[in-house]
C-alpha cells in the first residue's frame, strides 16, 4: 500500500536505512534516509521503499481578489476565523498563511447585528481575499458568498435553505440564520464544484 503524506524538503530526515529502502528523490547517510528533492513523501509499506513525488507546480499563493472556501474555526463578536482550504477553481495545494479573518463589517452587503446570525463555528464558506500579507483579510458581502455548507449543531445532519438567510434541521426542525451564499444547498460542496 501506498500512503502519500508531508511535504518535505532536501535534507529533512525521512526513516532509517533499517525500516525503508531509497526510491525515487532520496539519499541514505550513514545509515538515515534524507529527501533530495523537495515534494511528497510516499511510503510503499509492501516494498518498504520510501520516495518523493516531486512538487513540479509553482507553489499557490493567496492573492486579493481570488474567491477561497474555508471552515470557520472560531467566531468572535466582531470577527470570524477560518481555515482556508482551498482556491476556488484551483487544485494546488496553497502555500503559505491558511489562516483568514472575516471582519463583521465584511459579513454581508447590510448591516450584521449579531455575527452568530451569519456564521458558526464548523461552517463551510465561500468568500474573497481583501488582502493577503502579512494576514489575510477575507469578505462574504457579495450574493456568490457566504456559508455553502452547515450542519446541525444538535443533530449533526446537514441544513436545508428554508429562506434567503433561513436554514432548517430536516431531523430536528430547528431553525440558524446564516449568510448564505447564493448556491447554498446546490450539492456544491458534495460535487466538489467549488
Ligand atoms: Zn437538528
Amino acid at each position: 500500500m501506498e500512503k502519500e503524506s508531508e511535504i518535505v524538503f532536501p535534507g529533512d530526515f525521512l526513516a532509517t536505512a533499517e525500516e525503508f529502502i531509497s526510491g525515487y528523490g532520496v539519499y541514505e547517510e550513514e545509515g538515515n534516509l534524507y529527501s533530495a528533492i523537495m515534494g511528497r513523501v510516499v511510503r510503499d509499506t509492501e516494498r518498504m521503499m520510501v520516495k518523493i513525488v516531486p512538487v513540479t507546480s509553482t507553489p499557490l499563493f493567496l492573492r486579493v481578489g481570488q474567491k477561497v472556501v474555508g471552515r470557520v474555526t472560531d467566531v468572535k463578536s466582531s470577527m470570524a476565523s477560518l481555515e482556508i482550504l482551498k482556491v476556488v477553481g484551483k487544485e494546488r495545494e496553497i502555500s503559505g498563511e491558511r489562516k483568514g479573518i472575516v471582519h463583521i463589517s465584511k459579513i454581508s452587503e447590510g448591516y450584521v447585528p449579531s455575527i452568530r446570525d451569519a456564521i458558526r463555528i464548523n461552517d463551510f464558506v465561500r468568500a474573497r481575499v481583501l488582502m493577503a500579507r502579512p494576514a489575510v483579510r477575507l469578505t462574504m458581502a457579495g450574493p456568490d458568498l457566504g456559508v455553502i455548507l452547515a450542519r446541525c449543531p444538535e443533530c449533526g445532519v446537514v441544513l436545508q435553505r428554508k429562506a434567503q438567510n433561513m436554514l432548517i434541521c430536516p431531523s430536528c426542525e430547528a431553525t440558524f440564520r446564516r449568510k448564505l451564499a447564493s448556491d447554498y444547498g446546490s450539492g456544491n460542496v458534495r460535487s466538489r464544484k467549488i
